[in-house]
């Protein structure tokens, strides 16, 4: 069975209501190929999730960008996955590397919001991947084995989960990870799925390769036969967002 080419775009805190008007109706005349080819999200900042959702194109999915851990409640400043649910929102990413460095999130807190999430209907975009040091330290499989250990000891239904492989070094910076360094990961996290789930689960779970992503550098990584789509940042923000959907064909 084949697996479904999935782009993602992630808005991060970019944005004004303006600018967003403009990248939907960027996003709105591009001409892609169809649903049967490629899967499309795209995730702005919670602020803008209804605007976008009323005005994007049909074909394109809209994804929060986190939500809380577990039903909502008194938790200031949180949005729950509920609310997302409420809202007609069918994605979110959870597990960003920015949310776990910069906010201290666990990998068992990353587990406890996917394991949520998922109970309540969300599809989810989880995200793993190693620091530079954990790279050179050569701790890449490590790293990213005990952050998709933490989600499988929470989740035993993988259908509606997208794995992003996104190597922090490589995020934001221009250091795109190469081809062969990307599918060497995303080869050993479907053994790793192989070894710890099932054959099913690992022949079918779509991994998604994330950081420094461009309309110049698709092609390459979207040959490789375990790079089932992107997470992307900044291009996402461009017109180049369009020529990375195409690079599913
Ligand atoms: P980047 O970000 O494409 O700007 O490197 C990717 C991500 O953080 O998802």
């Amino acid at each position: 069975m084949g697996r479904k080419f999935f782009v993602g775009g992630n808005w991060k805190c970019n944005g004004t209501g303006e600018e967003v008007k403009k990248i939907v109706s960027t996003l709105n005349a591009g001409e892609v190929p169809s649903t049967d080819v490629v899967e499309v999200v795209v995730s702005p900042p919670f602020v803008f999730l209804p605007l976008v959702k009323n005005t994007l194109r049909p074909d394109f999915h809209v994804a929060a960008q986190n939500c809380w851990v577990k039903k909502g409640g008194a938790f200031t400043g949180e949005i729950s996955a509920e609310m997302l649910v409420n809202l007609d929102i069918p994605w979110v990413i959870l597990g960003h590397s920015e949310r776990r460095l910069l906010l201290n999130e666990s990998n068992e807190f990353v587990g406890d919001k996917v394991a949520y999430a998922l109970s309540k209907g969300l599809k989810v975009i989880a995200c793993v991947g190693e620091t530079l040091e954990q790279r050179e330290s050569g701790s890449t499989m490590e790293v990213v084995a005990a952050q998709t250990r933490a989600i499988a000891d929470k989740v035993s239904n993988w259908a509606n989960v997208v794995l992003a492989y996104e190597p922090v070094w490589a995020i934001g910076t221009g250091k795109v990870a190469t081809p062969a360094q990307a599918q060497e990961v995303h080869s050993e996290l479907r053994n790793w799925f192989q070894a710890n789930t099932s054959p099913e689960v690992a022949a079918t779970i779509r991994i998604i390769y994330g950081g420094s992503v461009s309309g110049a550098n698709c092609k390459e990584l979207a040959a490789k036969p375990d790079v089932d789509g992107f997470l992307v940042g900044g291009a996402s923000l461009k017109p180049e967002f369009i020529d990375i959907i195409k690079s599913a064909e």
